[in-house]
């Protein structure tokens, strides 16, 4: 198989002592090429670190998690315009709306989410896309900046907003989620429903391992490696093969982010 892993946080402490094992791990399992994602300034500056150490396998973002937004100052953006000069740096974000965690008030997170939408127009790069509990303003704030394409990344919504999203132009991420028989079944018919080319795959590790992935690993850590698994369980959805599963989520996440395929042999 030959999968992209869209959303992998490769900065977060938990690779930080196997990190060359879990790609080895990934590439064996058909996992050779990844984008990191990037949740704040040090983070996205980390991934960038990590994507040049490996260049042609991994790729990253630059941008600031929802979470954040209370961080995002003037000179915020300007770092982030920097780092989205770059060519390993495939889009902006995270950004987004979490209003289930609230971890910044409104405000801040509206704010900061219209900026990094202005500057994924700007740089003519696509936005990597957060939203939980959030779906009005998030759609407003997307339908302000017209040209805006990305992928709204783990998506875990209803019919309603998987139609808004396809209609805006955007990708859709499917996570492990998928796999969690408690929240993620409402997932199972709508995923069908996304046309290839606009179905993206990622596994959002060290989050969301799979529940239904037997033998459990004992730290419970999701890794890329796992995203063959999610493939499998989507395609059996789709009532495709996990092969063409694999390819057409792969062939979309190059053409979004403008990756080119792993060099053989390398
Ligand atoms: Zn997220």
């Amino acid at each position: 198989m030959d999968l992209i892993d869209i959303g992998i946080n490769l900065t977060h402490e938990s690779y930080r002592d196997d990190i060359g094992e879990v790609l080895a791990r990934a590439a064996a399992a058909g996992v050779g090429q990844m984008i990191v994602t990037g949740a704040t300034v040090p983070a996205s500056e980390q991934a960038l670190a990590l994507a040049h150490a490996h260049p042609g396998r991994l790729w990253c973002t630059a941008g600031v998690h929802p979470h954040h937004a209370s961080e995002v100052h003037d000179s915020t953006i300007g770092t982030l315009r920097q780092l989205l000069a770059q060519p390993a740096v495939v889009a902006t974000g995270e950004c987004g709306l979490d209003y289930y965690r609230n971890y910044s008030p409104y405000a801040d997170q509206r704010r900061a989410f219209d900026q990094q939408l202005q500057l994924a127009l700007d740089c003519g790069k696509p936005a990597f896309l957060h939203q939980r509990d959030a779906h009005r303003d998030f759609l407003a704030a997307l339908v302000a900046h017209p040209g805006v394409h990305g992928v709204a990344h783990c998506f875990t919504g209803g019919q309603d907003e998987l139609e808004a999203y396809l209609a805006l132009g955007l990708h859709i991420g499917i996570t492990g989620w998928i796999c969690d028989e408690r929240r993620g079944a409402h997932l199972h018919a709508l995923v069908a429903r996304i046309p290839r080319g606009r179905l993206l795959l990622e596994t959002d590790g060290p989050y969301l391992l799979p529940r239904d992935l037997e033998p459990k690993p004992a730290n419970r850590r999701n890794e890329p490696m796992h995203l063959a698994h999610i493939c499998r369980v989507v395609a059996r959805l789709r009532g495709e093969t996990p092969q063409d599963c694999a390819a057409h989520t792969s062939a979309a996440a190059r053409a979004l982010f403008r990756i080119a395929p792993a060099a053989t042999g390398g």
